[in-house]
């Protein structure tokens, strides 16, 4: 086993996310992590670190789980690849699709497979203009997305998303997307009630909608509770609001449900936490628990019905879409998930002791302004003067110093939108490991403190 000293030497690149800094990183040094089991991760030094995000908002059921092993074994022998090209298809494919359409909401009865969450949202982005072009509306073509959503990194995607900085480092956001403010009161209520904020920020969709013009707008996307963006979870009011005005002016609704689906929320999907009926539903991580790469979209039987009217061929489709073994995993994942009862665990167990510790931590953490999110997704806001909801400025190096203390205590946490740090542990996290979790980020949060003289 190479040491993580010799890996630094040999690894150039490394994966930049919008909110980690690349000469940070280098100057650290990547840890190596070479095994896991159950909600630990051990890097090639021999450190046992606490998986506070559960892979990366993937590994529902926990690492190291041997039926989601031996379904990828079983179908690798059995069957390793074959395609929908020729008009064939693979008997995981059609079962994950019987299988997820009890789990969606009613009407998503339609899937269309694809390798992650940003080809999901691609695929959403075509299909949303193709069902517009055949409904004799081809100018309707315009995605609205929200600041801080994040919904990929391809081309397209990155224009989806509300993230300045991918904007920002290699292209202007293509033509035809636009955003709208995120449902977040802390920073943008001001003396309003939540409720009341909520309504307003849904009612920039419909303001931004007339600037546009209904006419060119094909759909409004946005994550039930936004993840990457830190953990922004909307006034009750928001979801509501927002789905009168896409109803009002004939505007698709997607629900990005990358990070929310496969029970962190408390529900199988965001939707249902949050009364969301969409037209379209990506989704991906939670989906196989990140033991094999597989995401999909969730279509209603109403779009469905337009895009394959009078047997019309769609043109699109990727090599490994609906790949047989991500497929078996997926099955096997959501079978372990449904056998131990773990989305009713999340919502009446765990998720409430996780967030009751985790608030108890803010409350009376200094630096800490509001803890957000839902179910098992934490954020915590980074605050300069709790009384005057005052963040930090957007460079303070606050979160990712907290991120390096972090990973020094052996908890994976991670810097988020809006100067926050979120934590969004496998399902399977016990209350022990809830303890630990936050004492770790307390600690990492008394040293970031302590370091920039914040407390
Ligand atoms: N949508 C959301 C909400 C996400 O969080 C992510 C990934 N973090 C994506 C889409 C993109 O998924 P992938 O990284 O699998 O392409």
């Amino acid at each position: 086993v190479r040491t993580t000293q010799q890996w630094q030497g040999l690894d150039r690149s490394h994966h930049m996310h919008p909110f980690t800094d690349p000469r940070d990183l280098n100057k650290k040094g990547t840890r190596v992590i070479t095994r896991a089991e159950g909600v630990y991760i051990w890097d090639s030094e021999g450190n046992k670190i606490l998986d506070g995000m559960a892979g990366l908002w993937c590994v529902a059921v926990g690492y190291g789980r041997q039926e989601l092993i031996d379904a990828a074994n079983e179908q690798l022998k059995t069957l390793p690849y074959y395609n929908s090209f020729f008009q064939t298809s693979t008997p995981s494919q059609i079962e994950l699709s019987h299988v997820l359409s009890e789990l969606t909401p009613p009407g998503l009865n339609r899937f269309f497979f694809t390798n992650s969450g940003s080809e999901a949202n691609d695929t959403v982005i075509r299909l949303a203009r193709y069902y517009w072009k055949l409904r004799g509306q081809p100018t309707k073509r315009t995605f609205i997305g929200r600041k801080f959503g994040y919904h990929g990194s391809t081309v397209a995607t990155s224009s989806l998303s509300g993230m300045a900085p991918m904007h920002d480092q290699d292209h202007e956001l293509l033509p035809h997307f636009a955003h709208i403010v995120h449902p977040h009161w802390y920073t943008q209520g001001g003396d309003l009630s939540r409720e009341e904020f909520g309504l307003q920020a849904a009612r920039e969709l419909e303001k931004k909608i007339l600037e546009l013009g209904a006419d060119n707008v094909a759909a409004f996307i946005g994550e039930p509770c936004q993840g990457a963006g830190g953990g922004i979870d909307p006034p009750s009011t928001y979801w509501p609001e927002i789905q009168r005005i896409c109803k009002k002016y004939d505007v698709l609704l997607v629900a990005d449900e990358v990070i929310c689906g496969f029970g962190r929320t408390g529900e199988w999907f965001g939707s249902h936490t949050y009364g969301i009926e969409p037209d379209f539903m990506p989704m991906a991580k939670g989906l196989s628990s990140g033991y094999l790469p597989i995401g999909a979209v969730a279509i209603h039987d109403r779009i469905f019905e337009v895009l394959s009217e009078g047997g019309k061929m769609i043109h699109h489709g990727f090599t490994y879409s609906g790949h047989p073994a991500a497929c078996a995993v997926a099955l096997a994942n959501i079978a372990l998930i449904k056998k131990e009862g773990l989305v009713e665990r999340v919502k009446s167990d765990i998720a409430p002791y996780f967030r009751a510790t985790l608030q108890q931590m803010a409350d009376a953490h200094p630096i800490v302004g509001e803890l957000r999110g839902v179910g098992l997704i934490g954020a915590v806001q980074l605050v300069s003067d709790k009384a005057n909801r005052t963040v930090l400025p957007p460079t303070h190096e606050a979160p990712i110093k907290a991120r390096e203390f972090a990973i020094q205590n052996n908890l994976i946490m991670r810097p988020a939108g809006l100067q926050s740090l979120v934590v969004a542990p496998p399902l399977v996290i016990t209350r022990t490991q809830v303890d630990e979790l936050v004492d770790k980020m307390k600690r990492s949060l008394d040293q970031t403190a302590q370091l920039f003289g914040l407390a």
